[in-house]
């Protein structure tokens, strides 16, 4: 395929200059066998990480028990370039671009101006391999038709096989009503048809969305109606898991399950979200994976879940988009983790954690330029190299207040931006 993107990667050792051919995709293991990879993310509206661990709710703690369960975060880099709304569609857009704000540039639920140069989880999936299945079982349309961008030239065109949503527009059959029951009636109806479809025809990539959970935050706070609505998400959730469940008891496949929510609530009350509060920002990954890295347990980001399925579905991303995805994924063998830049006494200084068992090469690029945001290209500049082991490099910047960083290794990108919050790029 024309996007199995190959590069020629120098590493220096022991004076000898070998000449590696790597690909830099985010291509699973060839230990997995003959199984056929499968993978289905829920989002679950609005439950912030503290609900779940108190309420542990059975289907979830049963998923848990397969693979496992960890607190995780939205909101980007807190008071940093990335800092991101902890908003819905925000979030959501985070998930299926595997960036924050700051590149993906839906800002709220109006979804005014996504910047479809960061590609999304089923674009991606699409252009790697197009007899992949697609499928969206979503409480809300704008989600297939803005987000992923069903059928739009500047989103790559990308048709979804499988889809069922827009059922808030059907005021006969779901009458709307000040309690939101027909949201309810919607998600059952959603996740009903998510596992009649999972179970029948096995789509390679499925997003399940349910919306009834916030409206119970909303109009309710932390209270018994909103931890009512939870566990009729987690049975619905259970139906979901029932057609894996059959899938692979029929069928040699390799199914991955991540279910997760888009942002917390506030502490007070439980009934808003939007902002940078701690537990706004706090919430919650379950998955069935049962190969997690130790990424998984270091508060993971919703942008990690994107990395994590392109992972387990061995998706090829072009080079391109992928310097700029800012997940790693928290399943099988990644290099580094946690990039920062920290400035100190005017000089600054790039960490990172290395996650590497083995003594790998990081090369550490630089550019100045953002083209990429707007469809271009941008020149990087190799500046340095060193062993993974080091855990930070001091960077010496040329002039400008805009660097983008990108690390390079055996098996990684990673990227970081020197660049002030309100940064114009
Ligand atoms: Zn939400």
């Amino acid at each position: 395929m024309m996007f199995e993107l190959k590069m020629k990667n120098r590493i220096v050792r022991a004076g000898f200059i070998v000449l590696a051919l790597l690909s830099v995709s985010c291509k699973s293991p060839e230990s997995k066998g003959s199984k056929t990879p499968k993978a289905v993310f829920i989002i679950v509206d609005g439950i912030a990480g503290d609900v779940i661990q108190t309420l542990n709710p059975p289907v979830l703690a049963a998923i848990s028990k397969e693979g496992g369960f960890t607190l995780a975060h939205v909101g980007g880099g807190k008071a940093s370039y990335s800092e991101t709304p902890t908003i819905s569609a925000v979030g959501y857009n985070s998930l299926l671009t595997g960036t924050w704000v700051n590149k993906h540039n839906v800002w709220d639920n109006d979804i005014a101006a996504p910047n479809y140069n960061y590609w999304n989880l089923f674009r991606i999936a699409k252009q790697s391999n197009p007899a992949l299945k697609t499928a969206v079982f979503s409480t809300w349309e704008d989600n297939r038709t803005k987000l992923i961008g069903e059928g739009l030239e500047q989103a790559g065109n990308v048709s979804v096989d499988f889809k069922f949503d827009g059922l808030e527009h059907d005021t006969i059959k779901f009458p709307h009503d000040t309690s939101r029951v027909f949201i309810q009636r919607i998600d059952e109806a959603v996740s009903d048809e998510a596992a009649r479809v999972i179970s029948s025809e096995g789509p390679d990539l499925s997003w399940v969305y349910l919306e009834f959970t916030d409206d119970m935050g909303h109009k309710f706070g932390d209270s018994p109606q909103f931890h009512d609505a939870i566990m009729r998400a987690d049975k619905q959730i259970g139906k979901v898991w029932d057609a894996i469940k059959e899938r692979e008891s029929k069928f040699n496949e390799d199914w991955l399950i991540v279910i997760t929510t888009d942002h917390g609530r506030d502490a007070q009350t439980g009934h808003n979200h939007g902002g940078q509060s701690d537990r706004e920002r706090l919430t919650w990954i379950v998955t069935n994976a049962p190969q997690r890295n130790a990424h998984f347990d270091q508060n993971p980001g919703i942008v990690d879940i994107f990395s994590t399925i392109c992972y387990h579905l061995g998706l090829q991303i072009p080079e391109e988009v992928h310097r700029e995805v800012d997940g790693i994924p928290f399943v099988g063998p990644i290099d580094v983790s946690d990039l920062k830049v920290q400035k100190d006494d005017g000089k600054v200084v790039l960490t990172w954690k290395n996650m590497s068992e083995t003594s790998g090469i990081a090369e550490i690029y630089v550019t100045d330029t953002n083209n990429f945001k707007n469809g271009g290209k941008d020149e990087y500049k190799k500046v340095g190299e060193v062993p993974l082991t080091q855990q930070s490099y001091d960077l010496d910047l040329e002039k400008g207040t805009f660097h983008k960083v990108l690390i390079k290794t055996p098996r990684q990108f990673a990227n970081v931006w020197v660049a002030d919050k309100n940064v114009e790029q």
